[in-house]
């Protein structure tokens, strides 16, 4: 029998030191900005998707190419690294359960399982008395019918499985167009839930060590275009009753499910009000970029630190900021004017190292700080139209 890494180091001991290896699953930018964070602190980074030259690989010691379903290939993967995390949730759970018998997975594939399916996830909050909207699991049409009339119009059907920037999701303002929906995205399990009337979107990340402490950030405002997220403001302007009870949910969210590593908590406050939890999302979060240029420890330290079984860093905000992101929409007209973004102070620029720009694809992002939220916002705004200058 070979020892992993892992073994052969002695994987019983708790910290993970600086100069080990870290495995990622996936390669996009999430585990691009993980793994310049994880190199700063001098922790070698492989990397495993079915991709070339990935945002990932480009900056990783090793860039594995092969699909999630290869075993073997990811068992040899996990042989030569000392804990593996994953940028992409949408990872089979055979693949997760493969790694773990040779190396930990953190988070841990069971937090992965309950995070990666809508329907689950949703159960599991009402399960443990946390707010979600009203809601409803179905798998046929009939069922959907019988929860849409006791949830009552308007409702938004969303597929169980694979969702993202609001893809597979759809409005129902009427019953009578309840077959035509099942019909789009139907056919497999879907969740309904009451339409809420938005007074904002907040996000509260947080992080769970291997001894169980917790680092939350304060709640980030997010607004949308299109599903996507679009402009992130840190702190949300929300009530302190609010932004002190999200901040609680998202801690014991993280408790009760013995987390290891970054979680995102996406709340709605609905005009009335009052606090829902939308989603969880297992790892850092398009929200949280704002915390490389803002905060003490930015998110994908903190993953760092969480899987590596450090201690955490401090989740203090510096500054108000804002961030907006880099769409490849931005590419119309040909290559941005970087130059013009850069020439403002107190903007950062973030690239992604994605070749092609296709409409909805994230191409990286800006990151203002100001004086107040208005001010960064006002600033990142700006900094991002005189892209197109
Ligand atoms: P995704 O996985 O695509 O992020 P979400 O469930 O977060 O899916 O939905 C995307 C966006 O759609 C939300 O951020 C919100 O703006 C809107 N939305 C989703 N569900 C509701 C709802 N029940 N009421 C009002 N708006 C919603
Ligand atoms: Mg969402």
């Amino acid at each position: 029998m070979t020892l992993s890494a892992a073994q052969q180091s002695g994987a019983g001991a708790r910290v993970i030191g600086p100069g080990a290896t870290l495995g990622v699953l996936g390669s996009g930018q999430l585990g691009r900005m993980f793994t310049i964070a994880a190199r700063r602190l001098g922790y070698r980074v492989h990397t495993f998707s079915p991709d070339q030259d990935t945002p990932t690989g480009q900056v990783a010691d090793v860039e594995v190419t092969a699909p999630y379903e290869d075993l073997d290939r990811l068992r040899a993967f996990a042989s030569g690294v000392h804990v593996v995390t994953f940028e992409f949730e949408n990872v089979p759970a055979v693949a997760v359960d493969a790694i773990e018998e040779l190396v930990p997975v953190r988070p841990s594939g069971t937090a992965l399982f309950t995070s990666q399916q809508r329907g689950r996830e949703k159960a599991f909050l009402a399960e443990h008395g946390f707010p979600t909207v009203p809601f409803a699991r179905v798998d046929a049409v009939d069922a959907l019918r019988d929860a849409v009339a006791r949830i009552g119009v308007p409702v938004v059907v969303k597929t169980a499985a694979f969702g993202y920037d609001g893809k597979g999701q759809r409005k129902v303002s009427s019953p009578a167009e309840i077959d035509h929906v099942w019909a789009a995205i139907g056919g497999r399990e879907v969740v309904v839930e009451k339409f809420i009337n938005l007074q904002a979107e907040i996000s509260v990340i947080a992080a769970r060590g291997l001894d169980g402490s917790v680092e939350e950030y304060v709640p980030f405002e997010n607004r949308h275009s299109r599903h996507i997220l679009d402009v992130t403001t840190a702190p949300a302007v929300v009530p302190a009753a609010i932004a002190a009870r999200a901040r609680e949910i998202a801690r014991a969210i993280l408790d009760q499910l013995q987390y290891v590593g970054v979680l995102c908590v996406e709340f709605f406050v609905s005009t009335d009000t009052q606090l829902f939890v939308n989603e969880l999302a297992p790892r850092p979060h398009n929200s949280g970029h704002l915390t490389i240029d803002a905060a003490v420890t930015s998110q994908f330290e903190q993953q760092v630190r969480a899987i590596t079984g450090l201690p955490l860093g401090s989740a203090e905000l510096l500054r108000p900021a804002a961030m907006a992101n880099i769409l490849g929409d931005l590419w119309v007209d040909g290559e941005p004017n970087w130059a013009a973004a850069c020439a403002f102070t107190d903007v950062k620029l973030h690239l992604y190292g994605k070749a092609e720009a296709r409409p909805g694809r994230k191409m990286g992002h800006l990151t203002a700080l100001g004086r107040t939220v208005h001010d960064a916002q006002d600033r990142v705004i700006a900094a991002r139209d005189a892209l197109l200058s």
